[in-house]
This record gives C-alpha cells, structure tokens and sequence, in this order.
C-alpha cells in the first residue's frame, strides 16, 4: 500500500472507531527484529516484516515516545491514533536491525533492557532453543530430567521440541531452571553470546534517541520471587542502566508483565517507590487517562499482512484498558 493509501484507509476506519478518535494510547510490544526469518522463531518480525509495519505506523498512525505519549494521556492531548513502539529483554538486534528502520521512518521506540543479560548472557529460553538448534541427532532424550524424548528430524520438529521444553520448565524456581537448561546444553558447543547487546550497544540506542528503560537484573517472575529480592532486582537494574547512560531511567517494564500472574500490587509500588513514573505491564489494551502511569497495557502485534496489522491496531483502541474496569 502506498503512503496516501494507508493514510486515507486509516482516516476512513477511524470515522467508523470513534475508539480511535478518542483519547487512546496503543503501546506495541516487540521483542526481536530478526535479520532473516527463523524457523525457531517463526513469530519474530524479520527487517522485512518490521519495515512494512512501521511504515504503516508512520503513514496511518500517530508515533509518538512513550514519555511524550504519557504526557499527552494525562494532559488530554494525545493525537488520535497515538502508538508507541517498545521492545522488552534487549537483544541485540534492537541496534542492529530495527534501529535503521526506526530511523528510516523517524519512530521514536523505547527499549527495555534486563541488565544481566548484557555484554554475552543469554535468556533461558534462548538457551534452550539455540541448543535444540544446533543438536546433530535427530531425537533428544531428556527423561533423566523428567521431560521426554523428542523428534529432531526437521525444522517444525525441533521448533516443538524446544516449544515443549520451554512449555514444562518456565515455572520452575529460577535456580533449578538454571540446572535444567545446563544439563540440557552441557554437550552443546558455540552457543551464541551475541544476543543480547552490548553496554556500548544501549549506549548507541540512547545515543540515537531510543528511550532505555529498566526490566529488572535476570528477569524473574516478580509474583514468584521474594519480596526483597524482587526489589533489589528493580532497583538495580535502575541503578545499573543509569550508572551506564548517566541519565535517569524512569520507566519499567515487568518481566513477562501479566497483571496478577507475574506481578502484584505490591510490585507496582515497589516500582514506584524506587522512582519510576511509568510502568508497562502486558494485558492487552489500550491505555486511557485514567490509567494508572504505572501499569499501562500494551498490545503485540502479529499480522503479516498491511491491512490486517492496520485494522487489528485500530480495534485495540476499542479495547479499554481491562484494569479500569477492575478498579
Ligand atoms: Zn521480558
């Protein structure tokens, strides 16, 4: 679709959402923008997919940055169709892939970045996915560790395999998560270090106007740690960005961000507490003034279409916050 084509569909749509028109805020959450497509990570964006959705967002949308948007949300300003761009965990194809189509189409985006993964860490279940990867049998045995054993012999295989296995140890305690994604790539070789970024990587994103926000130090479930340790795990991921930028970092994102099931009350004001003004959780909405700052919704997309990415947008502003509804 071309730019005034994109720009006349979502005007005429937006007469027929009178949602749209109001003052809404879409918040998108990404996480990866892969070079090329990947059969074990078949719902990632590729640049190509990126590129198209981001058009769409500057030619049929109101991009706006998230300290901007929340601004507007409180003052009662907000553009209509206003959507912010975010990206949680900080991989490193943040910088390397969608900061170039973010420039390309002047979107501002903010990133949220867990701090203990920079500079060569890796998330569990990267771990278990680029060790599904790269075995050369073609099953996996692992009823030692109370899993199964898996077919490997092709690519919808393994992509099951490590589905599967992500599936059955993700709630377990962190520690013991930890021994089981050990035993599981103890024989794998050239795992990669390079997902994540590094310091001088986020140092780039700020450089470029990318907004750096905190998502804890190792990423725990909030709802599933103590108390004390999810503190400290909010404010020195806080402390570490800010020591790395030398600017506050004022805004958060909860790991995995289900209001109730990953995190509680207790750590929205924790996060508060510890000075943050805007918190980003993960229930699907659309944020509205009477939102509260620290626990805005957000949406992600999945179309791999135009239209279809454009019009599921425009519903979401249908989409009231759900936790106004609660209060
Ligand atoms: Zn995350």
């Amino acid at each position: 679709m071309s730019a005034p084509v994109l720009n006349m569909a979502s005007r005429v749509a937006t007469r027929l959402l009178p949602a749209a028109r109001q003052q809404r805020l879409t918040i998108l959450i990404y996480h990866r923008v892969l070079p090329q497509s990947d059969p074990m990570r078949p719902d990632e964006p590729t640049v190509e997919v990126f590129d198209w959705q981001m058009r769409v967002l500057r030619h049929a949308f109101n991009p706006l940055s998230l300290m901007e948007a929340v601004e507007a949300l409180a003052a009662g300003t907000l553009p209509e169709r206003a959507v912010c761009v975010t990206f949680d965990d900080g991989y490193a194809d943040n910088e390397t892939c969608a900061l170039p189509i973010l420039q390309k189409y002047q979107i501002p985006a903010s990133v949220f970045v867990s701090t203990g993964f920079l500079n060569g860490g890796r998330m569990f279940n990267d771990s278990v996915i680029e060790a599904v990867r790269g075995f050369t049998s073609d099953s996996l045995d692992l009823r030692d560790l109370g899993l199964e054993v898996y077919p490997l012999v092709d690519w919808p295989a393994r992509l099951r395999c490590a589905e599967q296995i992500l599936h059955a140890i993700k709630h377990l305690e962190p520690h013991e998560r930890s021994a089981v994604v050990g035993q599981i790539t103890r024989d794998s070789t050239a795992l990669p270090e390079d997902l994540m970024m590094t310091d001088a990587q986020v140092r780039n994103l700020a450089d470029n106007g990318v907004y750096i926000g905190a998502h804890t130090v190792n990423h725990p479930i909030l709802a599933s740690t103590a108390a004390v340790q999810a503190r400290a795990e909010i404010a020195q991921s806080k402390q570490q960005l800010e020591e790395l930028l030398q600017r506050p970092v004022q805004a958060f994102a909860y790991p995995n961000g289900k209001p109730g099931a990953d995190y509680r009350p207790e750590h929205r004001d924790m996060v508060g507490d510890l000075g943050f003004d805007t918190a980003l959780a993960t229930h699907w909405g659309a944020a509205a003034a009477a939102s509260d700052p620290l626990q805005l919704p957000r949406f992600t997309p999945w179309d791999r279409t135009q239209w279809r990415f454009m019009l599921r947008l425009l519903l979401n502003y249908r989409r009231l916050d759900p936790l106004l509804g609660s209060s």
